[in-house]
C-alpha cells in the first residue's frame, strides 16, 4: 500500500477507522443495487485490493451511491461505467478529472487533502486564540465558524497568531512550488472525536470540502468532454451546480445536515482563492527569497494573475444563485453570506501577514485596516 509520506499519523488512524466501516458499507450498498452494479461494471468495488487506502474507497462509494441514486432517465447514464476515484501521492495539489485507456477517472492528491487539512487548522488554531481575547469592536457577528474568535484573534496582538498564520502561510508557498510541506503537528482527527474539544464544526469542513471537490470532478465527467485548453468558466459553474445537487443528495445519505451544502462548496472555494492569492504574491521574488509583491506597473501580468481569482470570485457568487435556482434561497442566502465573510476571514489573516512581510508596518496594522475594508 502506497502511504503518503506527508500524512501524519492522525490521517493513518482514521484511515483505519474508516476501512472497516466503508467495506461493511460498499457491500450493503451493492447488495441493494445489484443491478446497477452488475450494468456499469462496479462489481470490482467490494475488494479491498482494488484500493490503496480507506479514504479512497469511502470516495469511490460517495462517487458510485450518486450515480446510482440518480434518475433511471438522466440523459448523463451513457457515461457512469467505469468511473473510478484514486488519490494519488503527490506534493502538488491537485484535483481533476481525467480519461485513460476508456477508464475516466478523478484524482485527488494528497497535497490537496493536505492543503484543506493546514486550511481547518489555521481556521481553529486562529479560533483558539480569539477565544482568549474577547473583543469588543467586532465587526463580524456571525459565528457559524467562528467568526467572531477569529476577528478578535486577528485584532489581539497576540505574538501566537503570527506564529500559526506563518506557519500556515509556509505551507501553502511549499505547495505552490510543489515541495512536500511540513503539516503542522496538530491531531486534528482526534479532535474531530473529542466532542468537548468545540472542533466538531470545524472537522465538518474537511469531509465537506472533500465531498465538494468528487462531486464538481464527477460532474465534469458526466457532462463534459474533454479538450486542450482545459475547462472553461462555464464549465466550472456548472459543475459547481451539478455538485450542489449532489451535495444535497450527501447530506441526506450521510445525515450531515444541511450546513454541509454551504461548508464544502464556500470553504473551497475560498482555500482556493487563499491559494491564488499566495501565488500571486510570491510570484515575483526578491533575490534573498523574501517574498515581494508582483511589479504595480506590469498591468499584463496583473491581468493574468488576477484571472484565476475573477473565475473564483464568479465561482461563488455563482453557487449563491444556484442556491436560487434549487428553490433553497429563502433559506439559505443570509447564511451563505454569513459563511463567505467568516471564511474569508483566514484570507485576511494571510493577506495582513504578507503585507507585513513586504513593509514596515506590523500585520496587526493590516489586519484592522483589512477588516474594516470588509465592514464596508
Ligand atoms: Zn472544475
Amino acid at each position: 500500500m502506497i502511504r503518503p509520506a506527508d500524512w501524519g499519523e492522525d490521517l493513518i488512524n482514521i484511515e483505519a477507522k474508516i476501512s472497516g466501516s466503508i467495506k461493511t458499507e460498499i457491500i450493503k450498498h451493492r447488495s441493494r443495487n445489484r443491478e446497477f452494479y452488475k450494468l456499469y461494471g462496479y462489481d470490482w468495488m467490494v475488494k479491498p485490493d482494488n484500493y490503496q487506502n480507506g479514504l479512497e474507497a469511502m470516495y469511490q462509494l460517495w462517487a458510485i451511491r450518486m450515480l446510482a441514486d440518480s434518475p433511471r432517465n438522466n440523459s448523463s447514464r451513457s457515461r457512469f461505467c467505469n468511473i473510478a476515484v484514486r488519490l494519488l501521492p503527490s506534493a502538488v495539489a491537485s484535483a481533476e478529472s481525467i480519461l485513460n485507456n476508456g477508464f475516466r477517472y478523478i484524482v485527488i492528491s494528497t497535497a490537496f487533502l493536505g492543503l484543506i487539512k493546514s486550511y481547518v487548522w489555521l481556521q481553529y488554531s486562529l479560533f483558539k486564540i480569539g477565544k482568549r481575547h474577547p473583543s469588543v469592536e467586532n465587526i463580524i457577528v456571525t459565528d457559524i465558524l467562528g467568526g467572531v474568535e477569529i476577528e478578535s484573534a486577528l485584532r489581539s496582538r497576540d505574538p501566537e497568531v503570527l506564529g500559526v498564520v506563518e506557519k500556515f502561510v509556509n505551507i501553502v508557498i511549499d505547495y505552490v512550488r510543489f515541495r512536500a510541506p511540513s503539516l503542522p503537528p496538530a491531531k486534528l482527527y482526534d479532535l474531530i472525536n473529542d466532542s468537548n474539544s468545540g472542533f466538531h464544526k470545524f472537522g465538518l469542513i474537511i469531509t465537506a470540502v472533500e465531498a465538494f471537490l468528487i462531486y464538481h470532478e464527477l460532474a465534469h465527467l458526466l457532462e463534459h468532454d474533454f479538450s486542450q485548453e482545459g475547462r472553461s468558466t462555464k464549465e466550472e459553474l456548472d459543475a459547481d451546480f451539478v455538485a450542489l445537487s449532489m451535495l444535497i443528495n450527501h447530506s441526506a445519505t450521510n445525515k450531515t445536515g444541511m450546513l454541509s451544502y454551504f461548508l464544502g462548496p464556500i470553504s473551497g472555494i475560498q482555500l482556493f482563492r487563499l491559494v491564488e492569492m499566495v501565488r500571486r504574491t510570491i510570484e515575483h521574488l526578491e533575490p534573498s527569497g523574501k517574498i515581494a509583491i508582483a511589479p504595480e506597473e506590469n498591468a499584463a501580468y496583473k491581468r493574468n494573475a488576477l484571472k484565476n481569482e475573477e473565475e473564483l470570485s464568479t465561482r461563488l457568487h455563482g453557487l449563491k444563485v444556484s442556491m436560487a435556482r434549487y428553490g433553497m434561497l429563502q433559506l439559505a442566502g443570509p447564511l451563505f453570506d454569513d459563511i463567505a465573510t467568516e471564511t474569508h476571514l483566514p484570507i485576511v489573516a494571510c493577506q495582513g501577514y504578507m503585507l507585513g512581510q513586504l513593509g514596515d508596518s506590523s500585520p496587526f496594522d493590516h489586519y484592522t485596516t483589512l477588516l474594516k475594508q470588509m465592514g464596508k
